[in-house]
Protein backbone atom coordinates (compact mmCIF):
# COMPACT_ATOMS: atom_id res chain seq x y z
CA UNK A 1 0.00 0.00 0.00
CA UNK A 2 1.26 3.70 -0.94
CA UNK A 3 1.72 6.03 1.76
CA UNK A 4 -0.82 8.17 0.17
CA UNK A 5 -3.26 5.18 -0.32
CA UNK A 6 -3.42 4.18 3.44
CA UNK A 7 -3.36 8.22 4.19
CA UNK A 8 -6.82 8.47 2.18
CA UNK A 9 -7.94 4.76 3.47
CA UNK A 10 -7.92 6.03 7.16
CA UNK A 11 -9.16 10.16 6.12
CA UNK A 12 -11.92 8.62 4.05
CA UNK A 13 -12.99 5.66 7.67
CA UNK A 14 -12.56 8.76 9.60
CA UNK A 15 -14.97 11.23 7.62
CA UNK A 16 -17.72 8.77 8.05
CA UNK A 17 -20.38 7.38 5.35
CA UNK A 18 -23.13 9.37 5.92
CA UNK A 19 -21.32 12.83 4.35
CA UNK A 20 -20.84 10.44 1.16
CA UNK A 21 -24.05 9.13 0.67
CA UNK A 22 -25.89 10.43 -2.43
CA UNK A 23 -29.32 9.26 -2.79
CA UNK A 24 -29.29 7.90 -6.39
CA UNK A 25 -32.55 9.36 -8.52
CA UNK A 26 -33.89 9.77 -11.90
CA UNK A 27 -36.09 12.98 -12.40
CA UNK A 28 -38.74 11.98 -14.93
CA UNK A 29 -38.86 14.20 -17.78
CA UNK A 30 -42.93 15.56 -18.09
CA UNK A 31 -43.54 14.46 -14.93
CA UNK A 32 -41.07 16.32 -12.28
CA UNK A 33 -40.90 17.25 -9.53
CA UNK A 34 -41.42 13.29 -9.06
CA UNK A 35 -38.24 11.26 -9.68
CA UNK A 36 -37.94 7.62 -8.91
CA UNK A 37 -35.55 6.88 -6.31
CA UNK A 38 -32.77 3.56 -6.27
CA UNK A 39 -33.95 1.25 -3.36
CA UNK A 40 -30.80 -0.24 -1.80
CA UNK A 41 -29.00 -2.63 -4.09
CA UNK A 42 -31.94 -4.77 -4.74
CA UNK A 43 -32.58 -2.68 -7.57
CA UNK A 44 -36.39 -1.67 -6.50
CA UNK A 45 -37.53 1.89 -7.32
CA UNK A 46 -39.60 4.35 -5.12
CA UNK A 47 -41.65 7.04 -6.21
CA UNK A 48 -40.43 10.64 -4.59
CA UNK A 49 -41.13 14.61 -4.85
CA UNK A 50 -38.09 15.93 -4.91
CA UNK A 51 -37.92 19.20 -3.38
CA UNK A 52 -34.25 20.40 -3.39
CA UNK A 53 -33.50 21.18 -6.51
CA UNK A 54 -31.86 23.89 -8.18
CA UNK A 55 -34.12 23.22 -11.44
CA UNK A 56 -36.32 25.79 -9.95
CA UNK A 57 -38.34 26.74 -13.16
CA UNK A 58 -38.75 23.14 -14.86
CA UNK A 59 -36.99 24.26 -17.36
CA UNK A 60 -34.85 20.84 -17.58
CA UNK A 61 -37.81 19.27 -18.81
CA UNK A 62 -39.57 22.38 -21.14
CA UNK A 63 -40.87 21.16 -24.12
CA UNK A 64 -39.26 23.87 -26.39
CA UNK A 65 -36.01 22.62 -24.15
CA UNK A 66 -36.00 19.23 -24.97
CA UNK A 67 -36.11 19.59 -28.70
CA UNK A 68 -33.89 21.81 -29.36
CA UNK A 69 -31.41 19.56 -27.44
CA UNK A 70 -32.45 16.66 -30.22
CA UNK A 71 -32.05 19.13 -32.81
CA UNK A 72 -29.10 19.61 -31.76
CA UNK A 73 -28.18 16.47 -31.62
CA UNK A 74 -29.23 14.99 -34.96
CA UNK A 75 -27.54 18.00 -36.49
CA UNK A 76 -24.31 18.11 -35.00
CA UNK A 77 -23.77 15.11 -32.63
CA UNK A 78 -22.81 14.77 -29.24
CA UNK A 79 -19.47 16.59 -28.28
CA UNK A 80 -17.80 20.36 -29.59
CA UNK A 81 -15.04 18.71 -30.11
CA UNK A 82 -12.38 20.76 -28.59
CA UNK A 83 -12.08 24.00 -26.68
CA UNK A 84 -13.48 27.20 -27.90
CA UNK A 85 -10.44 28.63 -29.71
CA UNK A 86 -9.46 24.98 -31.20
CA UNK A 87 -12.04 23.83 -33.26
CA UNK A 88 -15.09 23.62 -30.82
CA UNK A 89 -16.82 27.29 -31.01
CA UNK A 90 -20.58 25.94 -32.59
CA UNK A 91 -23.33 28.21 -33.74
CA UNK A 92 -25.23 27.83 -30.88
CA UNK A 93 -22.37 29.14 -28.13
CA UNK A 94 -22.06 32.21 -30.07
CA UNK A 95 -26.03 32.51 -30.83
CA UNK A 96 -26.24 32.08 -26.71
CA UNK A 97 -23.48 34.17 -25.75
CA UNK A 98 -25.54 37.17 -27.86
CA UNK A 99 -28.62 36.69 -26.26
CA UNK A 100 -26.77 36.18 -22.60
CA UNK A 101 -25.14 39.83 -23.60
CA UNK A 102 -28.75 41.30 -24.71
CA UNK A 103 -30.91 39.71 -21.60
CA UNK A 104 -28.43 41.49 -19.40
CA UNK A 105 -28.41 44.59 -21.62
CA UNK A 106 -24.68 44.06 -21.71
CA UNK A 107 -21.83 44.47 -24.76
CA UNK A 108 -20.82 41.09 -24.52
CA UNK A 109 -21.03 37.45 -22.53
CA UNK A 110 -18.96 34.77 -22.92
CA UNK A 111 -20.04 31.01 -21.82
CA UNK A 112 -17.91 28.44 -19.13
CA UNK A 113 -18.63 24.62 -18.93
CA UNK A 114 -20.60 25.57 -15.30
CA UNK A 115 -21.18 28.36 -13.30
CA UNK A 116 -17.79 26.93 -10.97
CA UNK A 117 -15.70 27.77 -13.55
CA UNK A 118 -17.01 31.39 -14.61
CA UNK A 119 -16.95 32.26 -11.27
CA UNK A 120 -13.30 31.00 -10.67
CA UNK A 121 -11.77 31.97 -14.80
CA UNK A 122 -13.05 35.25 -14.65
CA UNK A 123 -12.17 36.20 -11.52
CA UNK A 124 -8.91 35.30 -11.98
CA UNK A 125 -8.00 37.55 -14.80
CA UNK A 126 -10.40 40.40 -13.97
CA UNK A 127 -9.63 40.79 -10.51
CA UNK A 128 -5.77 39.37 -11.13
CA UNK A 129 -3.94 41.52 -13.77
CA UNK A 130 -4.50 45.01 -13.13
CA UNK A 131 -1.50 45.51 -10.54
CA UNK A 132 -3.03 47.29 -7.61
CA UNK A 133 -6.33 46.03 -6.98
CA UNK A 134 -8.04 45.19 -3.75
CA UNK A 135 -11.45 42.96 -4.18
CA UNK A 136 -13.76 43.81 -1.69
CA UNK A 137 -15.63 40.30 -1.11
CA UNK A 138 -19.14 39.08 1.14
CA UNK A 139 -18.44 37.02 3.63
CA UNK A 140 -21.05 34.36 2.25
CA UNK A 141 -20.27 34.44 -1.19
CA UNK A 142 -19.79 31.27 -3.05
CA UNK A 143 -16.71 28.84 -3.42
CA UNK A 144 -16.46 29.06 -6.55
CA UNK A 145 -16.10 33.12 -6.00
CA UNK A 146 -13.63 32.41 -3.31
CA UNK A 147 -11.45 29.86 -4.96
CA UNK A 148 -11.53 31.91 -8.23
CA UNK A 149 -9.87 35.41 -5.93
CA UNK A 150 -7.47 32.78 -4.68
CA UNK A 151 -6.22 31.49 -7.77
CA UNK A 152 -6.14 35.27 -9.25
CA UNK A 153 -3.45 36.28 -5.95
CA UNK A 154 -5.41 39.16 -5.73
CA UNK A 155 -5.03 41.53 -2.53
CA UNK A 156 -9.43 41.23 -0.43
CA UNK A 157 -11.16 42.13 2.04
CA UNK A 158 -13.94 40.52 3.43
CA UNK A 159 -16.72 42.21 4.40
CA UNK A 160 -19.48 41.39 6.94
CA UNK A 161 -22.77 39.75 5.20
CA UNK A 162 -24.84 42.39 3.38
CA UNK A 163 -23.08 44.86 5.49
CA UNK A 164 -22.71 47.79 3.42
CA UNK A 165 -21.05 50.45 6.09
CA UNK A 166 -18.53 47.80 6.70
CA UNK A 167 -17.70 47.32 2.88
CA UNK A 168 -17.77 51.48 2.56
CA UNK A 169 -15.14 51.22 5.61
CA UNK A 170 -12.82 48.95 4.23
CA UNK A 171 -12.58 50.59 1.17
CA UNK A 172 -12.10 53.81 2.51
CA UNK A 173 -9.14 52.63 4.16
CA UNK A 174 -7.76 52.04 0.54
CA UNK A 175 -7.80 55.26 -0.44
CA UNK A 176 -6.73 55.20 -4.41
CA UNK A 177 -6.22 51.63 -5.45
CA UNK A 178 -8.24 50.04 -8.05
CA UNK A 179 -11.49 48.30 -6.37
CA UNK A 180 -13.64 45.31 -7.01
CA UNK A 181 -16.92 44.89 -5.06
CA UNK A 182 -18.21 40.95 -5.27
CA UNK A 183 -21.16 39.80 -4.16
CA UNK A 184 -24.58 37.53 -4.52
CA UNK A 185 -28.26 38.81 -5.21
CA UNK A 186 -29.92 35.78 -4.03
CA UNK A 187 -27.53 33.64 -1.42
CA UNK A 188 -27.46 30.25 -1.83
CA UNK A 189 -28.03 28.63 1.54
CA UNK A 190 -29.75 31.81 3.61
CA UNK A 191 -31.91 32.43 0.35
CA UNK A 192 -31.76 36.46 1.28
CA UNK A 193 -31.30 38.99 -0.81
CA UNK A 194 -28.51 41.64 -0.97
CA UNK A 195 -28.69 45.58 -0.79
CA UNK A 196 -27.81 45.87 -3.98
CA UNK A 197 -28.47 49.83 -4.60
CA UNK A 198 -27.06 50.63 -1.38
CA UNK A 199 -23.40 48.70 -2.54
CA UNK A 200 -23.99 50.09 -5.95
CA UNK A 201 -24.14 53.22 -4.40
CA UNK A 202 -21.06 52.76 -2.29
CA UNK A 203 -18.92 51.20 -4.76
CA UNK A 204 -19.71 54.08 -6.95
CA UNK A 205 -18.29 56.89 -5.41
CA UNK A 206 -15.49 54.36 -5.05
CA UNK A 207 -15.00 54.38 -8.37
CA UNK A 208 -15.56 50.57 -8.07
CA UNK A 209 -16.11 47.73 -10.52
CA UNK A 210 -19.17 45.71 -9.84
CA UNK A 211 -19.42 42.08 -9.88
CA UNK A 212 -22.48 40.71 -9.31
CA UNK A 213 -23.13 36.61 -8.96
CA UNK A 214 -26.97 36.15 -10.10
CA UNK A 215 -26.76 32.32 -10.05
CA UNK A 216 -29.70 31.72 -8.06
CA UNK A 217 -31.68 34.62 -9.67
CA UNK A 218 -31.75 34.22 -13.37
CA UNK A 219 -34.44 33.30 -15.15
CA UNK A 220 -36.36 33.47 -11.73
CA UNK A 221 -36.61 37.18 -10.96
CA UNK A 222 -36.86 40.27 -12.85
CA UNK A 223 -38.24 41.25 -16.66
CA UNK A 224 -37.44 38.38 -18.81
CA UNK A 225 -35.70 36.80 -15.84
CA UNK A 226 -32.31 39.12 -16.05
CA UNK A 227 -32.23 38.50 -12.26
CA UNK A 228 -32.51 41.14 -8.97
CA UNK A 229 -30.79 44.01 -10.39
CA UNK A 230 -33.00 44.15 -13.34
CA UNK A 231 -35.79 43.05 -11.09
CA UNK A 232 -34.98 46.63 -8.72
CA UNK A 233 -33.77 48.55 -12.51
CA UNK A 234 -30.63 49.07 -11.41
CA UNK A 235 -28.83 45.93 -13.66
CA UNK A 236 -26.66 48.93 -15.58
CA UNK A 237 -24.83 49.92 -11.55
CA UNK A 238 -23.06 46.50 -12.12
CA UNK A 239 -20.26 46.29 -14.38
CA UNK A 240 -20.03 42.29 -14.65
CA UNK A 241 -23.32 40.01 -14.34
CA UNK A 242 -22.54 36.30 -13.62
CA UNK A 243 -24.77 33.75 -13.85
CA UNK A 244 -25.37 29.57 -14.50
CA UNK A 245 -27.33 27.76 -17.16
CA UNK A 246 -28.02 24.68 -14.47
CA UNK A 247 -30.59 26.09 -12.51
CA UNK A 248 -33.48 28.78 -13.73
CA UNK A 249 -32.72 27.57 -17.29
CA UNK A 250 -32.69 24.00 -16.69
CA UNK A 251 -29.30 23.08 -18.31
CA UNK A 252 -25.98 22.97 -18.03
CA UNK A 253 -22.91 26.02 -18.03
CA UNK A 254 -21.90 29.30 -16.85
CA UNK A 255 -21.63 32.79 -18.28
CA UNK A 256 -20.55 35.96 -17.54
CA UNK A 257 -21.88 39.55 -19.49
CA UNK A 258 -20.32 42.87 -19.43
CA UNK A 259 -18.41 45.62 -21.14
CA UNK A 260 -16.65 43.84 -24.53
CA UNK A 261 -13.31 44.80 -23.44
CA UNK A 262 -13.51 42.67 -19.87
CA UNK A 263 -15.31 39.75 -21.55
CA UNK A 264 -12.43 40.00 -24.06
CA UNK A 265 -10.11 39.95 -21.70
CA UNK A 266 -11.20 37.18 -20.28
CA UNK A 267 -11.65 35.28 -23.53
CA UNK A 268 -7.92 35.68 -23.98
CA UNK A 269 -6.50 34.79 -20.59
CA UNK A 270 -8.53 33.25 -18.57
CA UNK A 271 -6.79 29.60 -18.30
CA UNK A 272 -10.70 28.36 -17.16
CA UNK A 273 -11.86 29.13 -20.50
CA UNK A 274 -8.79 28.67 -22.68
CA UNK A 275 -7.81 24.91 -21.73
CA UNK A 276 -11.04 22.92 -21.49
CA UNK A 277 -13.43 21.46 -24.04
CA UNK A 278 -16.36 23.82 -24.76
CA UNK A 279 -20.07 23.17 -23.85
CA UNK A 280 -21.78 20.50 -26.21
CA UNK A 281 -24.36 22.11 -29.22
CA UNK A 282 -26.70 20.24 -27.75
CA UNK A 283 -26.49 21.99 -23.77
CA UNK A 284 -25.72 25.66 -25.71
CA UNK A 285 -29.00 24.76 -27.80
CA UNK A 286 -30.81 23.43 -24.98
CA UNK A 287 -30.22 26.85 -22.67
CA UNK A 288 -30.43 29.08 -25.57
CA UNK A 289 -34.26 28.11 -25.75
CA UNK A 290 -34.87 27.76 -22.13
CA UNK A 291 -33.17 31.82 -22.32
CA UNK A 292 -35.50 32.63 -25.12
CA UNK A 293 -38.36 31.12 -23.52
CA UNK A 294 -38.06 32.18 -19.79
CA UNK A 295 -37.58 35.93 -21.80
CA UNK A 296 -40.91 35.75 -23.26
CA UNK A 297 -43.37 34.03 -20.82
CA UNK A 298 -43.42 34.92 -17.24
CA UNK A 299 -45.62 31.57 -16.25
CA UNK A 300 -42.98 29.69 -14.56
CA UNK A 301 -41.60 32.88 -12.43
CA UNK A 302 -44.89 33.47 -11.37
CA UNK A 303 -45.66 29.69 -10.19
CA UNK A 304 -42.28 30.14 -8.44
CA UNK A 305 -43.32 32.83 -6.82
CA UNK A 306 -46.85 31.78 -5.58
CA UNK A 307 -45.45 28.89 -4.20
CA UNK A 308 -42.33 30.18 -2.27
CA UNK A 309 -45.29 32.70 -0.66
CA UNK A 310 -47.60 29.87 0.26
CA UNK A 311 -44.60 28.02 1.90
CA UNK A 312 -43.70 30.48 3.91
CA UNK A 313 -46.99 30.96 5.01
CA UNK A 314 -47.60 27.92 6.06
CA UNK A 315 -44.40 27.05 8.10
CA UNK A 316 -44.63 30.81 9.43
CA UNK A 317 -48.48 29.77 10.74
CA UNK A 318 -46.74 26.95 12.02
CA UNK A 319 -43.95 28.76 14.10
CA UNK A 320 -41.34 26.34 11.89
CA UNK A 321 -38.22 28.34 11.84
CA UNK A 322 -36.77 29.39 8.10
CA UNK A 323 -34.03 31.92 7.31
CA UNK A 324 -35.31 34.53 4.91
CA UNK A 325 -38.77 35.49 3.63
CA UNK A 326 -36.49 36.92 0.62
CA UNK A 327 -36.80 34.40 -2.19
CA UNK A 328 -37.72 30.70 -3.04
CA UNK A 329 -35.01 29.29 -1.33
CA UNK A 330 -36.38 28.21 1.74
CA UNK A 331 -33.84 27.42 4.27
CA UNK A 332 -35.42 25.68 7.27
CA UNK A 333 -33.53 26.06 10.43
CA UNK A 334 -33.17 22.66 12.24
CA UNK A 335 -29.23 23.63 14.46
CA UNK A 336 -28.39 20.27 14.66
CA UNK A 337 -26.24 17.96 12.13
CA UNK A 338 -27.74 14.76 13.50
CA UNK A 339 -31.26 16.21 13.93
CA UNK A 340 -31.08 17.13 10.39
CA UNK A 341 -29.80 14.12 8.96
CA UNK A 342 -33.00 12.06 11.15
CA UNK A 343 -35.46 14.98 9.57
CA UNK A 344 -34.40 14.31 6.10
CA UNK A 345 -34.09 10.59 6.40
CA UNK A 346 -38.00 10.49 7.49
CA UNK A 347 -39.04 12.84 5.09
CA UNK A 348 -38.15 10.47 2.61
CA UNK A 349 -39.04 7.45 4.36
CA UNK A 350 -41.93 8.35 5.41
CA UNK A 351 -43.84 10.69 2.84
CA UNK A 352 -41.95 10.00 -0.07
CA UNK A 353 -40.13 14.52 -0.18
CA UNK A 354 -36.67 14.29 -1.19
CA UNK A 355 -35.00 17.20 0.97
CA UNK A 356 -31.10 17.44 1.13
CA UNK A 357 -29.70 18.16 4.54
CA UNK A 358 -27.28 20.64 4.52
CA UNK A 359 -24.36 20.89 6.79
CA UNK A 360 -20.77 22.08 7.88
CA UNK A 361 -18.46 23.03 5.24
CA UNK A 362 -21.72 24.17 3.20
CA UNK A 363 -23.14 25.75 6.59
CA UNK A 364 -21.16 26.61 9.75
CA UNK A 365 -21.52 23.64 12.43
CA UNK A 366 -24.48 24.45 14.60
CA UNK A 367 -26.55 26.16 11.44
CA UNK A 368 -27.28 22.83 10.10
CA UNK A 369 -30.48 23.30 7.83
CA UNK A 370 -32.96 21.49 5.19
CA UNK A 371 -32.59 23.71 2.56
CA UNK A 372 -36.10 23.46 0.45
CA UNK A 373 -36.60 24.59 -3.19
CA UNK A 374 -40.41 24.78 -4.41
CA UNK A 375 -40.60 24.46 -7.53
CA UNK A 376 -42.56 26.34 -10.24
CA UNK A 377 -43.78 22.24 -11.12
CA UNK A 378 -44.59 21.62 -7.27
CA UNK A 379 -48.48 22.02 -7.24
CA UNK A 380 -50.33 24.38 -3.97
CA UNK A 381 -51.57 20.83 -2.95
CA UNK A 382 -48.26 19.29 -2.73
CA UNK A 383 -47.02 22.82 -0.77
CA UNK A 384 -49.43 22.33 1.80
CA UNK A 385 -48.76 18.28 2.26
CA UNK A 386 -45.17 19.33 2.65
CA UNK A 387 -46.14 21.85 5.28
CA UNK A 388 -48.19 19.40 6.68
CA UNK A 389 -45.16 16.90 6.54
CA UNK A 390 -42.69 18.96 8.22
CA UNK A 391 -44.90 19.87 11.05
CA UNK A 392 -45.29 15.60 11.93
CA UNK A 393 -41.53 15.49 11.81
CA UNK A 394 -40.94 18.54 13.77
CA UNK A 395 -43.50 17.92 16.78
CA UNK A 396 -42.29 14.37 16.98
CA UNK A 397 -38.24 15.43 16.78
CA UNK A 398 -39.09 18.54 18.89
CA UNK A 399 -37.48 20.39 16.96
CA UNK A 400 -36.97 24.10 18.25
CA UNK A 401 -39.88 26.46 16.99
CA UNK A 402 -40.24 29.93 16.44
CA UNK A 403 -40.72 32.44 19.38
CA UNK A 404 -44.44 34.00 19.89
N1 LIG B 1 -22.41 30.77 -7.66
C1 LIG B 1 -23.29 30.42 -6.70
C2 LIG B 1 -23.77 31.49 -5.78
C3 LIG B 1 -23.74 29.11 -6.57
O1 LIG B 1 -24.59 28.77 -5.60
C4 LIG B 1 -23.26 28.13 -7.47
C5 LIG B 1 -23.72 26.73 -7.40
O2 LIG B 1 -24.57 26.34 -6.67
C6 LIG B 1 -22.35 28.52 -8.46
C7 LIG B 1 -21.93 29.84 -8.52
C8 LIG B 1 -21.81 27.52 -9.44
O3 LIG B 1 -22.77 27.30 -10.43
P1 LIG B 1 -22.80 25.91 -11.23
O4 LIG B 1 -23.64 24.97 -10.40
O5 LIG B 1 -23.42 26.25 -12.54
O6 LIG B 1 -21.40 25.44 -11.35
Amino acid sequence: MTQHLEFFTREMREFGDQARQFLEIGRRAGRFPTATAREGHQGGELEISVWCSNDYLGMGQNPSVLTAMKEAIDSFGAGSGGSRNIGGTNYYHVLLEQELAALHGKEAALLFTSGYTANDAALTVLAGRMPGTVVYSDQLNHASIIDGLRHSGVEKRIFRHNDVAHLEELMAADGDRPKIVIMESVYSMSGDIAPLAEIAEVAKRYRATTYIDEVHAVGMYGPEGAGIAAQQGIADRFTVVMGTLAKGFGTCGGYIAGPAAMIDAVRGFARGFIFTTSLPPAIAAGALAAVRHLRACDEERTRLRENAQLLHRLLTERRIPFVSPMSHIVSVFVGEDSTCRQASAMLLERYGIYVQAINAPSVREGEEILRVAPSATHTTADVEKFAEALEAIWQELGIARTEG
